[in-house]
């Protein structure tokens, strides 16, 4: 049966009556406070739980509503966050009158988007990327390795990944400085300074830890999902050129940490549940025992990527799903513990670069462009090899089966000049 909701929702709107997702925003009167989101109106959880919606599943949920990040609201266990999203939805249903009703309510609950500004989620403590598309992986190979033997022999037996830095996952829509650093050009026997001249996006979806763990626990990859709290888009902006220099034999460092990009509302796995498939991938050769997922499935996201440029135009360059990750959440939080790491409510688990089979679901400029020898054509005539300044790189992502869409908005953010640098 088709859910419908007394609250307007248009057509093909990713804030569907099946998604809600949990965000922060605030407004000319409002510092922070927790919300969700339908159509294009916010809902005050904290003003719904003071009217006392909440009150059977949690009479203290107001101090987590009221509050900078969703993390306490998170650490209540998805016993009760789960319920907290049942109750939003029955309460926006058409048949149901207890909100509906209460006229006086709706200007305090209800925002329209365009009057709020949507702040950055979560408190996160430390963010984890992956390297968990085979098509990207093995794109990244033939480039830059042997053609013949892509993958890496590690990269079948474990979800490859890096630790990197939450000081700088910005919420979008943000802009950033392009980096400045060391590269050493081809031709070149020194390392020179200056902007990054190969600035790159990857288009990743990321998972929000639900549930932390001590040291020496490990999280049993069947029973992973219980510590996903849901997702969000991801933006791992890249420096090419620093990359190719520095990155031996550490992995990457400061040509990723300088800005990445997540979309604001978090998206349940609830919300998520009715788009998992039968896995993409057979996984042969069968992974070690801790890494066996029975039941494995692929999370079916459509996701795309478009440039805009300065003047405005918009072209649509990438199209991928999120089904195209090889490792999936559940094997990566498993591999990521088994030594003992603990984790915490509001980590960032990033996925990799989501790069399908065809040229056109290529999840970088860098394979895009096969390494910028074949740049692409965007709608205004410009060409890019990568990333320009002005350019602002839109995310998308939403997952649709019938008439069920739940979608997670834009993750976008624009390229400023490099900072010009004096030294002595
Ligand atoms: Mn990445």
């Amino acid at each position: 049966m088709n859910l419908e909701s007394w609250i307007d929702i248009p057509a093909h709107s990713d804030f569907s009556i099946y998604n809600i997702p949990f965000g922060i925003y605030s407004d000319v009167d409002i510092t922070y406070r927790a919300c969700t989101r339908i159509g294009d109106y916010v809902i005050d959880l904290y003003e719904l739980s003071n009217a006392g919606f909440f009150d059977d599943i949690d009479k203290h949920l107001a101090s987590a509503f009221e509050n900078k990040y969703l993390n306490d609201f998170i650490s209540k266990g998805k016993h009760i966050t789960s319920l907290v999203r049942k109750r939003i939805q029955e309460l926006l249903l058409k048949e149901n009158n207890s909100l509906q009703s209460q006229k006086h309510l709706h200007s305090k609950v209800l925002k329209p988007i365009h009057e709020v500004k949507i702040l950055l989620p979560l408190q996160i403590g430390d963010y984890t990327d992956f390297y968990s598309s085979e098509y990207h992986a093995t794109n990244v190979g033939k480039m830059f390795r042997d053609p013949n033997n892509a993958l890496l022999p590690n990269w079948k037996h474990l979800p490859v990944g890096y630790h990197g830095r939450s000081s700088s996952i910005f919420v979008s829509p943000h802009s950033f400085y392009r980096p400045n650093g060391q590269t050493k050009p081809a031709d070149a026997d020194k390392p020179v300074f200056g902007p990054t001249k190969l600035l790159d996006f990857e288009l990743e979806t990321a998972f929000v830890v639900g549930k932390s763990t001590e040291q020496g626990q490990i999280i049993p990859v069947n029973q992973a999902k219980d510590y996903i709290f849901g997702m969000v888009l991801f933006n791992d902006w890249s420096a090419r050129d620093i990359q190719t220099w520095e990155y031996q034999p550490l992995g990457p460092f400061l040509a990723k940490n300088f800005a990445s990009t997540i979309s604001p509302w978090i998206v349940t796995l609830e919300a998520l549940e009715p788009f998992f498939i039968e896995p993409h991938f057979e996984q042969i050769p069968s992974p070690l025992p801790y890494l066996q997922q029975k039941n494995r499935k692929s999370l079916d996201i459509n996701l795309e990527v478009f440039i805009r440029t300065q003047n405005g135009t918009e072209t649509l360059i990438c199209q991928s799903n999120n089904k195209y990750l090889y490792w999936t959440m559940e094997q990566q939080l498993a591999h990521h513990t088994i030594n003992g790491c603990p984790v915490n409510i509001g980590d960032l688990m990033a996925s990799g670069t989501i790069s399908g089979p065809e040229p056109h679901q290529y999840g970088s400029m860098l394979e895009l462009t096969w390494k910028g020898t074949q740049p692409i054509k965007l709608s205004n005539g410009e060409e890019r090899k990568f990333i320009q300044d002005g350019d602002t790189v839109i995310i998308k992502g939403y997952a649709q089966k019938g008439p069920i869409r739940v979608g997670f908005g834009e993750c976008m953010a624009t390229v400023l000049p490099a900072k010009t640098l004096h030294f002595n």
